[in-house]
Order: C-alpha cells, then sequence, then structure tokens
C-alpha cells in the first residue's frame, strides 16, 4: 500500500506523515457533528513521538443527556426499529461497503491514534469490521421468536425484540473493532446506540459515523461520544433513560459498571474485560509452529491484547529448546514506526501504560526470572519497549498473575497435564487459552478443563465474526459476536393469546 520500507535502523526518531486528513472531531448527535455542550476539547495524542494530532470535543454527562435524548426519540418514534429488518439490513450492508471503500483512511487514522502496525490496521482489522457488519446484517431478518405448545387453550408466541437504547462503552486497543462487535449487534436488532470511545482513540468512530449517515442511517439511531471514563462514561452507566450497557475494558471499571448500573435503573450489563490466558505447549507440539504462536499470540497489537497469551506454560522436556526459539524470536521482531513496511510493533498507547509495563519488566528481574532479551524502552521518542522475554518464571511472580498489556512474554515450565491445568486455571481471569499438542486426547482433555471463554487449538486469535467470545470469572458477563450477541439486544416477550374455540386441540 505505497509504505516506506522498514529498515533495522527502524527510524523511530523521524515519524512519517500519517497518509490522512483529520476531518472530525466534534461529537455525533441527532446525526449531527456538534461541540461539547461545555465547549469544551481534549488532546488525542501521537503514541511515535506524544505530539498532539487533534484536539477533540470532550462530551460530559450534559452531552450524553443530549445523546440519550436523540437515541431515546430515534427508538420510541422511529423509523429504526419500526423499518423491516430487510431495509434495515441493506443499511448495514451498504455502511460495510463504504467501510472497504475508505478502509485505507480508516486504518491510518486507527494507526496514527493508536500506533498499531499500518499493515495490521488496513490488512486484517479494518476488513474484519465490514465483515462484521455483514454478518450482523445477515442476521437482521433472521431474528424471530417462537411458537410454545400451551397446557390448556391457548396460543403462545415470544416476540424478539429490541431492548430499546444501547449504551456502549469501548477501550483503546482495537478501536474500531470493538465498535463494531458492539454497534453491529445493537443496529441489526433494531436498538439505538449510545457509544462513549476510550479517550485516547476518538478519531476512527467519528470517521465512520459520518459513512453510516452515507449509508442512509437515520439521526439519532447511532450517537458518538469523545470524552474521559468518570465523567462521560459514568453519565451513560447511570443513565435513567438507558435501557441497556455493553462495556469492554478492564476488570476494575467493569466492577463499576455494573454498580452504576444497579444504582440507577438496574439495565442489564454485558462486561468484556482483562485476562491473564494460558498458552500451554505440550511435549509433543510442532516447536516451530508453536514457538511461533504463542509469539504472536503474546506480541500481537504490542501485547495490548485482552486475549494475549500472557502466561506460555512449556513442557518441561521442550523448554530450554522452546525458551531459546522464543527469545531469537522475540529478539528478531521489527519494532518501528508503524506506518513502515514491515514492522511488527509499534509504541504503546500511552505513557501510562509505557510506564506500568516498565515497572512490571522490573519486577520480574527483582523477583528472580531470568531476562531472556529486551527489558528496556526503545528510542528517544514515543513510546516504543523491546520485545522482552522472561524465562523461569513462577506462578507466584507479579509477571505471572498480574495483566502486563504490553510486549512482555512469561514462559513458565510444567511436568503434568493434571499439573498445568491446575496452574492455567489458578486465576481470577478466564478469558481465553491456547494448546499446542498432536494428540487429540490431550486436546479435548485440556479444552474441557479450562474455565475459559475461547480454547484456541494449535492456533490463537481466530475472530470471526460467528464465533463468540467473552469471559468466565473476572473476565466478564456475556457474550459477543456471533448469535450469542444477539441476546444482549433483545428482550422476549411472551404473547398469549386466549383461544375462543380450540377444537383443534
Ligand atoms: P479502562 O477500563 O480504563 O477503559 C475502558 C473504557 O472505559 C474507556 O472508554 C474509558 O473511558 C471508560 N471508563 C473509564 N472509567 C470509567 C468509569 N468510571 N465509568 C464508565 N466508563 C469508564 O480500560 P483501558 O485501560 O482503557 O483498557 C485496557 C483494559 O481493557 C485491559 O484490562 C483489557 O484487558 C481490557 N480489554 C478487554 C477486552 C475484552 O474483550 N475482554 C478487549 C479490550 C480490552
Amino acid at each position: 500500500r505505497g509504505l516506506p520500507k522498514y529498515s533495522t535502523a527502524a527510524a523511530i526518531d523521524e515519524p512519517i506523515t500519517p497518509p490522512v486528513d483529520i476531518n472530525y472531531t466534534k461529537l455525533l448527535i441527532n446525526g449531527k457533528f456538534v461541540d461539547a455542550a461545555s465547549g469544551k476539547t481534549f488532546h488525542t495524542v501521537d503514541p511515535r513521538n506524544g505530539k498532539v494530532i487533534a484536539d477533540v470535543a470532550e462530551g460530559d454527562a450534559e452531552d450524553v443527556n443530549r445523546a440519550v435524548s436523540a437515541a431515546r426519540k430515534a427508538f420510541d418514534e422511529g423509523p429504526w426499529p419500526k423499518m423491516t429488518a430487510y431495509e434495515r439490513s441493506k443499511i448495514l450492508l451498504k455502511f460495510a461497503d463504504l467501510i472497504e471503500k475508505h478502509n485505507d483512511a480508516i486504518a491510518a487514522l486507527e494507526t496514527w491514534d493508536n500506533g498499531k502496525p499500518y499493515e495490521q490496521a488496513a490488512n486484517i482489522e479494518i476488513p474484519m469490521v465490514a465483515r462484521l457488519f455483514r454478518y450482523y446484517a445477515g442476521w437482521a431478518d433472521k431474528i424471530h421468536g417462537l411458537t410454545v405448545p400451551a397446557d390448556g387453550p391457548y396460543h403462545v408466541q415470544t416476540l424478539h425484540e429490541p431492548i430499546g437504547v444501547a449504551g456502549q462503552i469501548i477501550p483503546w486497543n482495537f478501536p474500531l473493532l470493538m465498535f463494531s462487535w458492539k454497534v453491529g449487534p445493537a443496529l441489526a436488532c433494531g436498538n439505538t446506540v449510545v457509544i462513549k470511545t476510550a479517550e485516547q482513540t476518538p478519531l476512527s468512530a467519528l470517521y465512520v459515523a459520518n459513512l453510516f449517515h452515507e449509508a442512509g442511517l437515520p439521526p439519532g439511531v447511532l450517537n458518538v461520544i469523545s470524552g474521559y471514563g468518570p465523567t462521560a462514561g459514568a453519565a451513560l452507566c447511570s443513565h435513567m433513560n438507558v435501557d441497556k450497557l455493553a462495556f469492554t475494558g478492564s476488570t476494575s471499571t467493569g466492577k463499576l459498571v455494573l454498580e452504576l448500573a444497579a444504582k440507577s435503573n438496574l439495565k442489564p450489563v454485558t462486561l468484556e474485560l482483562g485476562g491473564k490466558s494460558p498458552f500451554i505447549i505440550c511435549e509433543d507440539a510442532d516447536i516451530d509452529l508453536a514457538v511461533e504462536t504463542a509469539h504472536f499470540a503474546l506480541f500481537f497489537n504490542q501485547g495490548q491484547c485482552c486475549c494475549a497469551g500472557s502466561r506460555t506454560f512449556v513442557h518441561e522436556s521442550i523448554y530450554d529448546e522452546f525458551v531459546a526459539k522464543a527469545k531469537a524470536r522475540a529478539a528478531s521482531r521489527s519494532v518501528g514506526d508503524p506506518f513502515k513496511q514491515g514492522i511488527e510493533q509499534g509504541p504503546q498507547i500511552d505513557p501510562e501504560q509505557f510506564n506500568k509495563i516498565l515497572r512490571y519488566i522490573r519486577s520480574g528481574v527483582d523477583s528472580g526470572a531470568t531476562l531472556e532479551t529486551g527489558g528496556d524502552k526503545l528510542g528517544s521518542k514515543g513510546y516504543y519497549i523491546k520485545p522482552t522475554v522472561f524465562s523461569d518464571v513462577t506462578d507466584d511472580m507479579l509477571i505471572a498473575q498480574d495483566e502486563i498489556f504490553g510486549p512482555v512474554q512469561t514462559i513458565l515450565k510444567f511436568k503434568s497435564i493434571e499439573e498445568v491445568i491446575r496452574r492455567a486455571n489458578a486465576s481470577e481471569y478466564g478469558l481465553a487459552a491456547g494448546v499446542f499438542t498432536q494428540n487429540l486426547d490431550t486436546a479435548n482433555t485440556i479444552s474441557r478443563a479450562l474455565r475459559a471463554g475461547t480454547v484456541w487449538i494449535n492456533c490463537y486469535d481466530i475472530f470471526d465474526a460467528g464465533i463468540p467470545f467473552g469471559g468466565y470469572k473476572m473476565s466478564g458477563i456475556g457474550r459477543e459476536k456471533g448469535i450469542y450477541s444477539l441476546q444482549n439486544y433483545l428482550q422476549v416477550k411472551a404473547v398469549v393469546t386466549a383461544l375462543k374455540n380450540p377444537a383443534w386441540l
């Protein structure tokens, strides 16, 4: 896609000018881009160098109020929930076409705001967004209730109705992909939406909000609020006119969201939270494939994945060979300006995450793990961190327990299947897991025993639109994607009609 080529010098100090203009920096309320009621703005920053990209309208409680009113009106008065499901489906399909048409511009915004490699955004993530909307467009006209047999002279049917105004809050690590997981099913079911984007990455959602209107989405059906969590986010969670909340972010914020929902109108909540996912490599695994996949499972997206395979468990018989290869692979990872061709890793999102990761690296060294490679920042500008590998990690170390959310692989040793299952499950999280083995029985045993929402066998991070995703334990409540996400956005109404002449019974 015409990117300058990656060089080993990885020109971190001279960032490439992103190939896109910033045209959308205001809030989208009732089909119009507007300033915040307070007139306030906030900086969105380039993680490559800490420079301001743009000033974006800073929504807070009053803007959330305006957006919820617009969404309420669009829901109660229509036309969105009242139009035929086929009409809704056509608008979602048109939107997906527009995403494809604008793929490269959206990918450039995503890279600029987030720091992720442009090739990853352009070739994987933005195409997945279009795919997701097509998938849910396909569901729109296939949502229907049941006819239920009754014990008496009654005709019983269930109606699957949209729930109303959906409030949605998303994080910064996959800004538009998280937008699609939330907005796609909500709109397909006939709901209206107020979505609050992460303060670090507001740009791509505002850009596509405009495409939604080009696709024919009526005003008020989708409202986009940029702003901070404790102000705009909390206002959305507490709002009495929001009928459902969907949140993705940290477990600690998820608890707050649930509390705010309970204290206001008891709106149902789905949560996609953190993880500390085990990646188990058995003695019969294809070692080279396991090394490469475990590397991908941890380092993908700068290690900023909720489902990162962040506890690499390796059988003792292949441990030394695995560690040597994992170290070599991490040391050869291409880190640099994410707009360069061939770059695998860009900067971390912001100084908070950057410093937090460096603190975890220090804690790993202090607690006695062996630092195989990396272990420090890279370059003099921005938030780059060297791909880091620790071996000799034990379960009691902080780096084996906490979500680091950065490019730090921790490799642990195990002896038996029973032992690794027990240790893998000994976490407050239960989001995902990976298993590498060539033995079907071992794969079946481990995948059934693990308390995790997804288990990938001999692969990792496969995210097709139809595959449900979500967590056990403190990794969340509910599932997104696939058929399961529809349930989050539907009410079930039982309609029981007395039959005057039930003779046919
Ligand atoms: P975060 O919880 O701080 O922020 C997430 C979102 O919540 C942001 O939009 C933020 O503005 C908002 N928020 C913050 N405080 C709020 C409050 N008091 N009320 C309402 N909203 C509030 O998380 P983060 O650090 O931005 O994201 C990283 C975390 O997200 C990691 O723990 C990661 O595991 C998790 N995550 C989970 C998934 C998943 O699908 N399970 C996906 C991506 C990220």
